[in-house]
């Protein structure tokens, strides 16, 4: 965890405020009220003191992308937030993640809806990611796998699919994949259906192609120190 020296409070609040003007800025660009885009703060690898001061500098939203991590924080931090789980889940997390996360954001394939919608009681909000890139590393339901696994969703009472979540693919133009994603709610999904899409570095690029929610750390928090996370 890094340290987190007294002066950092100030320079959180001066980092949200920089990129809450540059996401107003994008969705004003995109013909959207600044309102229609929510921030996640993505706090994988922030220690609970940086989370505790996003949160009363007015954050929200918390993205985590390991039920473990998410576990140790929720220990820690106070205040009324929404948890947003965003990384890779496994089968045996399922039911942690429904206790834990208000939205997840990685349904990927059916065997994990099915052992999610055995835990809880209430409809299990999710979003499914969509690996745009192809890249074989990453989570995330082929584009042409999307509509049989939306099909069969629809298929389960207890699941709640409520958009679309990507991650562009890193040293490319991320614009065409943002514009697939949207594309794919379009033929697939329902009105009002979220988009999950964008990052530190293309989060402008993603709201001004129709993102609904941004999931940004580096830009918030600083650099991560060498951590074992994989971004996925
Ligand atoms: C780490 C992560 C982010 C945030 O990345 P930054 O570049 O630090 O803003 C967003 N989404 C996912 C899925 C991540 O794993």
């Amino acid at each position: 965890m890094p340290n987190f020296p007294s002066e950092e409070p100030e320079r959180l609040r001066q980092r949200l405020q920089e990129v809450r003007d540059r996401m107003a800025a994008a969705a004003l660009r995109s013909g959207r009220a600044p309102e229609a885009v929510r921030l996640v703060a993505v706090t994988k690898g922030v220690a609970a003191q940086a989370i505790q001061e996003a949160i009363l500098a007015g954050v929200s939203d918390l993205g985590e992308n390991r039920v473990q991590e998410a576990r140790a924080k929720q220990a820690l931090v106070s205040g009324s937030v929404r948890w947003h789980l965003i990384g890779r889940l496994q089968r045996n997390k399922a039911r942690e993640a429904v206790e834990r996360f208000h939205l997840i954001h990685s349904l990927d394939r059916w065997p994990l809806a099915q052992e999610l919608v055995r835990h809880g009681d209430g409809p299990i909000p999710v979003l499914i990611q969509v690996n745009v890139g192809g890249e074989p590393e990453k989570g995330g339901v082929a584009p042409e796998a999307l509509a049989e696994l939306v099909d069969r969703c629809r298929t389960q009472p207890r699941l709640r699919v409520q958009g679309l979540m990507t991650i562009a693919p890193r040293g490319q133009d991320p614009r065409p994949h943002f514009a697939r994603l949207r594309r794919l709610a379009r033929e697939h999904g329902e009105a009002g259906w979220e988009l999950s899409m964008g990052m530190s570095a293309d989060f402008e690029a993603a709201i001004e192609e129709g993102a609904t929610m941004v999931r940004v750390g580096t830009a918030l928090f600083g650099p991560r120190t060498a951590h074992k996370h994989v971004e996925e």
